[in-house]
């Protein structure tokens, strides 16, 4: 850690457990590297407790907050003005303390999403897409491909109700498909994004064939751990370029350090070996 005076800009991350976290590992990083008076603390807090915590954070100076599991959906009630893509997404991950002490609440994973995307494979142009899941990082992929102009999203999740609902909530050209049809649908995707838990560590795998997806395609594993996932060294063999999780984590983190901490961080080689050391 890096000087700190009484003046120190403070935030953190709220979440239950919270020790899991990589959000300290990031912010404190960039904290050091751009020498600033601030600190980023990990608060584990009950989800009984979480209105009442984030309702104290600007009496208690805090500059905000990143907000995770399992506290996301929670959240959208206990700010003053939700952004419009988090009322969409259903999700609050990052919370600003305004000038004048009220809290806005956003989300910044569909905003990591496509950075890294376009970070890691600038060739990817906006068309037809198929993601996989529809839990909360799900509904930030699908509204960011929706807003980045995508053709066409097939949505396929095992719980087909829960598809179904993400495609009334987020709007735009997203439809839902039978679980049992992800592998049908890749014919003429450019870009394939799983955003199940399948294929973390110790989890089941993600079973699907690629054949059918076209020469060219993109296909994004926003599992992070591991880093190389089963479906990304598929993607490696088929000769599609695979793009890695680890970069929308570090993505979504660079709106919340600027309002926080007035500066926009780089996300480098430097800060992925900082965090994959930690993984
Ligand atoms: P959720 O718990 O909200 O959703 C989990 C999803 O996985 C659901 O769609 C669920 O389907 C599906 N799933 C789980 N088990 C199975 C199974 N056996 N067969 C088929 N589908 C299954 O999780 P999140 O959306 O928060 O996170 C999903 C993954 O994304 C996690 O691995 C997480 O680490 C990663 N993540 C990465 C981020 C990044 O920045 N790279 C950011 C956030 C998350 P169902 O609805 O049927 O239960």
């Amino acid at each position: 850690m890096g000087m700190l005076t009484g003046a120190a800009k403070v935030a953190g991350v709220i979440g239950w457990p919270v020790s899991h976290s990589r959000s300290p590992a990031i912010h404190g990083y960039w904290l050091l590297r751009y020498g600033i008076d601030g600190v980023y603390v990990p608060f584990p807090v009950r989800p009984g407790d979480v209105y009442d915590v984030i309702r104290m954070l600007p009496r208690l100076g805090l500059a905000g907050a990143n907000i995770t599991l399992p506290h996301k959906e929670t959240v959208l009630c206990a700010v003053d003005q939700v952004d419009p893509l988090a009322r969409r997404i259903g999700a609050v991950n990052t919370i600003v303390t305004e000038m004048d002490g009220s809290l806005h609440g956003s989300n910044t994973d569909a905003y990591g999403f496509r950075e890294h995307l376009r970070a890691a494979a600038p060739g990817w142009r906006p068309g037809k897409a198929v993601v996989l899941g529809a839990g909360g990082s799900a509904r930030a992929v699908v509204a960011a491909l929706v807003d980045a102009g995508a053709s066409e999203v097939r949505l396929a999740n095992r719980t087909a109700a829960r598809a179904e609902r993400v495609v009334d909530d987020i709007g735009g050209p997203v439809t839902a498909i039978a679980w049992d049809e992800r592998e049908a649908a890749l014919d003429g995707a450019g870009l394939l994004v799983n955003a199940t838990s399948l294929g973390m560590d110790g989890g089941p795998p993600l079973e699907i064939a690629l054949d059918a997806l076209p020469a060219g395609a993109v296909v994004n594993d926003i599992v992070y751990t591991p880093l190389e996932t089963p479906l990304l060294a598929a993607a490696r063999r088929h000769g599609l370029t695979a793009v890695d999780g680890l970069g929308m984590l570090l993505h979504q983190a660079r709106p919340g350090f600027a309002a926080w901490f007035g500066a926009d961080p780089a996300v480098d080689e430097a800060l992925r070996a900082h965090v994959l050391a930690g993984l």
